[in-house]
């Protein structure tokens, strides 16, 4: 078996999968394990490396490679991976047929954590290493972006870099952000054979709901961005209410809203403040997830060095931009122009039967070794 493949089986063999904010626990809910073993591996291939403590159990493992060059590239990949019910493939005891490997994390986004990984020991093998290396791996991307976040408030130090997810080694150098938060509504509660003795949180909330409605309607009109599109906000979740015969006292909803690289958590939520502030008894929570959309020039020296290595290896290079939020936009808002790249479809990312494809594997290990070559 190819180094690459067997490094892909080894990972893909220990689960690490993200609880997601459910009462799910024991090591496979964690990036422990995975943390410890790729310390392990790098210690042995004589690299320095040291494990992040993010939250107990929830390591980020980052290790340097020094070329004495004079620039840094940072190579990221997240630990996490989504949960396993009812995969109609053995999630961890992975399987190669018709020259695909199978199991959860595979192609999102273990695929791009073995390429880096051997691309990066292939090229210190032959001595040909033209950048210094920051290989980070992160925990909790498929939740709340903490292992990017704390990375990044720790003083994450590189020139540009390249986050790791399958984009069939297209190179996605601009997404959108995304913001979440929960608004509330508050009422009084009273039987409802007296309905008038209370305050129905219900029909303030639908009140809320049109106003958001109509303002989501507007940001489809504003003029749009090149890639990206205009920005979107979707209501996704409502709750509210305990009992048909009892007034509702509390409602509330869950927010999504997609943004264009630039807006902040801030610059989002102050015009929907000031949308909503004739309406009574609401409230909005902190935003639980803000991540900021990135665009990275088409002229960087991370892009078309990437794009170079690309045709190198495929004979061209597609660049493009793309809607989902990654943890490029944390590294991209620290000051890291940080692109999107790696082997894998996202089309089988979080399936029922994820995998990824060995060719698009060992092209990448390739374009990567170029890469750092350059
Ligand atoms: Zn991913």
């Amino acid at each position: 078996m190819e180094p690459v493949v067997k490094l892909l089986a080894d990972l893909v063999a220990i689960p690490s999968m993200n609880p997601m904010g459910r009462t799910r626990s024991g090591r496979e809910y964690s990036e422990q394990t995975l943390a410890e073993f790729l310390a392990g591996f790098l210690k042995k291939s004589g690299i320095d490396v040291q494990l992040q403590q993010v939250a107990p159990g929830r390591p980020n493992v980052l290790a340097y490679v020094d070329a004495r060059a004079s620039k840094t590239i940072l190579l990221e990949a997240h630990l996490d991976t989504v949960h396993a019910d009812n995969m109609a493939v053995e999630p961890f005891d992975p399987v190669i047929r018709d020259e695909k490997l199978y199991g959860r994390g595979s192609c999102d986004t273990k695929g791009s954590m073995a390429c880096f990984l051997q691309a990066v020991l292939n090229v210190l093998a032959r001595g040909s290493l033209k950048q210094n290396v920051v290989l980070l791996f992160v925990s909790d991307e498929e939740y709340r972006f903490t292992g990017a976040k704390y990375a990044a408030a720790q003083g994450l130090k590189a020139d540009a870099g390249i986050a790791g997810e399958p984009t069939q080694l297209r190179i996605v150098r601009a997404h959108k952000g995304v913001t979440r938060w929960k608004a509330a509504t508050r009422g009084v509660a009273a039987h409802s054979a007296y309905p008038e003795r209370g305050k129905n949180a219900i029909y303030t909330m639908a009140r809320l709901i049109s106003r958001l409605e109509e303002y989501a309607a507007t940001l489809l009109q504003q003029s749009p961005h090149a890639g990206l599109g205009t920005p979107t906000l979707s209501i996704g979740v409502v709750e509210g209410g305990q009992a048909v015969n009892v007034v509702p006292d509390q409602c509330w909803i869950e927010i999504d809203r997609r943004s264009l690289p630039g807006e902040t958590a801030g610059s989002i939520l102050d015009p929907i403040r000031s949308l909503l502030h004739d309406l009574p008894d609401w409230e909005f929570q902190e935003p639980y997830l803000s991540v900021a959309g990135m665009d990275v020039p088409e002229n960087a020296a991370v892009v078309q060095k990437l794009s170079a290595s690309v045709k190198e290896v495929l004979g061209e290079s597609i660049i493009e931009s793309a809607q989902y939020a990654t943890d490029a936009g944390i590294y991209a808002a620290a000051g890291i122009p940080t692109v999107v790249f790696g082997p894998g479809n996202i089309a089988q990312a979080h399936t029922d039967s994820e995998y990824i494809e060995l060719k698009q594997l060992q092209q990448a290990v390739h374009i990567v070794e170029r890469f750092l070559t350059r």
